[in-house]
């Protein structure tokens, strides 16, 4: 059998002397046989630090101060502390307790067990001989789950584990912006190391009632169908919605391009997705110069779950960073339905009890304490926010699945984005009737309230009719007029991806086609013809369009000019 082994770390090594006796301490104590052997640790300046079993005896000069106050605080200040302080000192002796070691009991599928750490809390870190690391996430009587960070096939059964004492935390700084990083904050776009300038934990309690102001302006997503509708307001929560490949992704793109110049902080969160998709994304982001104010945190699908798992919340960390600072912060989350999925792996695996759809009892916790860190601060606190879009795949449009009804009452509102619409060429294939944002209208710029004006109403009613004049062959002129207005505005709302329209252009167009001037334009001609109004205004008429980006209103005088020269140029 072989022997077993005590290993003593040292500046000096221990002579044949003390050798002697450390072996007999074993024998008494341990009542067994150990070999010892010297590892030399140049930082313990004075004693020693002795590992054997799952005890660690920390007789270094570091470790015996550390005890002796832990004693000190021990004494009670009732009582009277002189006598009992020379008692303590008189009789005081180092103890093996001062720190845990605990050893691998059973590793797979990026779960470990561990025993031998009584006291590691929940979400601690632990750090694995081979210098992985994980997280706690399951305490057991006498074992504590960990979710690894690293691959599991460098943690060994039977190998040492040592508790850190600090929660998951994430490097944070200026230095990350225009970066692609990995869940932990590690650089993975090979253009070298980060400098952080901070170091954050990656859950933080969400900003309390008093701390945070409504929600007064708005962050364009420079996409017509939403800005003139379901406005989103600096702070708010906007859930994007859709089955696969309905343009989710698109929209959380353009909102990131629409930022360009206005002093904005992006963060996007890949979750579960390939690396080769996470990579094009930047490429385009890099062309249109967006990468500049821009953070990409990817945990792609062939990572570890717990990366996953964590991923979100790292993003959001390095995004309170920003947000701390007075700074407006947008955080896309690409998206939570992967996100649950690989938190319901990862609860599996840890033995939790599976409840609706097999997702743990607290999934609906998971999300609502991320989205919760969005806000809007209060001027006291700096005036910063978060605006977050979470990005949720449904299954055949089915909104009314466990993981969709949880966002969706999570959040302030929601695009809902639908395949039937997508495929008829509508894109983005944002469905009027079922999407809604419910914050965002107060933080709408008065522009855009004018001139939106009735574009909804209009848009539902022709919705209606569309169904039963299906039915019918002879319309009469009336409703002719009626269904061919309705469908420009439809087909207004189409717009290309990476074309973000400024808001004066959105003001322009909603204008010229709510006054139903754009009436006789053939529908296949109509986002050409837009364009092209777009573009003479500015040339020609930059006096109405900068007056509207500068003040953000529009007079009535404005809006009359408006109507009257889009007629001038729908005629010419
Ligand atoms: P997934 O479920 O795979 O994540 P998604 O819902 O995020 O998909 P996208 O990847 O954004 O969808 O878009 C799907 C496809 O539709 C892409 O090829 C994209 O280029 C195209 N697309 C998206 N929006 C538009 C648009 N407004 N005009 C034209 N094409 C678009
Ligand atoms: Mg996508």
């Amino acid at each position: 059998m072989n022997k077993k082994t005590a290993v003593l770390y040292s500046d000096i090594a221990p002579d044949s002397v003390q050798e002697k006796r450390f072996i007999e301490f074993f024998r008494e104590k341990y009542h067994n046989d150990y070999e010892l052997i010297w590892k030399h640790d140049a930082s313990i300046i004075k004693g020693f630090r002795l590992e054997i079993e799952s005890d660690v005896y920390d007789w270094s000069g570091e470790g015996m101060l550390r005890q002796l106050k832990s004693a000190i605080r021990s004494v009670s200040s009732k009582e009277n502390i002189v006598p009992l302080l020379k008692d303590k000192f008189e009789g005081w002796i180092p103890e093996a307790v001062a720190e845990e070691i605990g050893r691998v009991k059973y590793v797979g599928d990026g779960i470990a067990y561990v025993d031998g750490l009584e006291n590691a809390g929940y979400g601690e870190i632990l750090v694995f001989e081979s210098g992985a690391r994980g997280m706690v996430q399951e305490l057991r009587e006498n074992e504590v789950g960990c979710i690894l960070f690293d691959e599991d096939e460098s943690v060994i059964e039977g190998s040492v584990v040592k508790r850190t004492g600090k929660t998951a935390g994430i490097p944070v700084g200026e230095n990350f912006i225009g970066r692609v990083i990995d869940s932990l904050g590690k650089p993975i776009d090979g253009a070298g190391e980060i400098k952080e300038s901070d170091y954050l934990p990656i859950e933080n309690p969400a900003p309390g009632i008093v701390e945070r102001k409504p929600v007064d302006s708005p962050v364009q997503t420079g996409l017509l169908v939403i800005d003139s509708m379901f406005p989103i307001g600096k702070g708010q929560r906007e859930l994007i919605i859709g089955d696969r490949q309905t343009g989710k992704t698109a929209i959380a793109v353009d909102t990131i391009i629409n930022q360009k110049g206005k002093n904005v902080i992006c963060i996007y969160v890949a979750v579960g997705q390939k690396s080769s998709s996470v990579a094009a994304l930047v490429t385009k982001l890099k062309k249109f110069g967006a990468m500049d104010y821009t953070i990409v945190v990817n945990a792609s699908a062939s990572d570890p779950a717990p990366l996953q798992y964590i991923a979100p919340y790292s993003g959001c960390s390095l995004g309170e960073y920003f947000m701390n600072k007075g700074r407006d912060v947008l955080i896309i989350y690409d998206d939570l339905s992967k996100h649950a999925a690989a938190y319901r792996t990862m609860s599996l695996l840890l033995e939790r009890s599976p409840g609706r759809e097999a997702y743990p009892g607290d999934v609906f916790y998971l999300h609502s304490r991320l989205l919760e860190r969005s806000a809007c601060l209060s001027d006291e606190r700096g005036g910063g926010s978060m605006t977050a879009l979470p990005i949720v795949e449904t299954q055949s449009g089915d909104v009314s699945a466990y993981i969709p009804t949880n966002i969706i009452s999570i959040t302030d509102g929601q695009i809902f984005l639908e395949s039937s619409l997508f495929f008829e060429g509508q894109r983005p294939a944002v469905n009027i009737g079922l999407s809604v944002s419910r914050v965002g209208g107060a933080a709408q710029t008065k522009a855009m309230k004018k001139a939106s004006g009735t574009i909804k109403l209009d848009l539902s009613q022709f919705k209606e009719m569309e169904v039963f004049m299906q039915f019918s062959s002879d319309l009469d002129e009336a409703s002719v007029r009626q269904l061919k207005y309705g469908q420009v505005l439809t087909y207004m709302l189409r717009q290309p991806q990476y074309k973000p329209m400024p808001v004066h252009r959105q003001v322009i167009t909603l204008v010229a086609a709510l006054s139903k001037v754009l009436n006789d334009i053939p529908l296949e001609k109509l986002n050409e013809k837009i364009n092209e109004m777009n573009e003479w205004f500015e040339n020609n008429h930059s006096e109405i369009t900068s007056a509207i980006e500068q003040s953000g209103t529009l007079s009535d005088e404005d809006r009359d000019s408006i109507i009257s020269l889009a007629e001038e140029f729908v005629r010419l």
